[in-house]
């Protein structure tokens, strides 16, 4: 599976989030993580684009601290108006992450042609 296909699914599922149709179960359903974590998270395109590992530098942070501070549920999903907020950054930064990827990837396709 390539990087842009793998954010294309952590995109549909912080939509389903949204949606209150789904829950964020952490390394174990987010489509990254499920490739890259057990290699002690190198090579995520998350880790890439921040700079940093375990989804430090993303807004998967304050989304995970506000879920154990405020709602502290084993299941993480939208319970109020700051998570749903929340997880709304959380999936923006995984489309900006996408078109990033993709931007690179018609770069260096433009690069082959010349
Ligand atoms: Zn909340």
């Amino acid at each position: 599976m390539n990087k842009i296909k793998i954010m294309d699914a952590a995109v549909k599922k912080w939509q389903r989030i949204i949606d209150k149709k789904g829950s964020d179960g952490g390394v174990l359903d987010c489509p990254p993580c499920r490739i890259y974590y057990f290699l002690v998270c190198t090579g995520c395109p998350i880790a890439q684009y921040t700079g940093q590992k375990f989804c430090k530098g993303s807004p998967y942070i304050p989304w995970f601290r506000h879920q154990l501070e405020q709602h502290d549920k084993l299941i993480k999903k939208v319970y109020c108006p700051e998570c749903e907020i929340l997880a709304r950054d959380m999936q923006n930064y995984m489309i900006e992450i996408r078109d990033h990827l993709k931007a690179k990837e018609a770069q260096r396709a433009r690069q082959k042609e010349c």
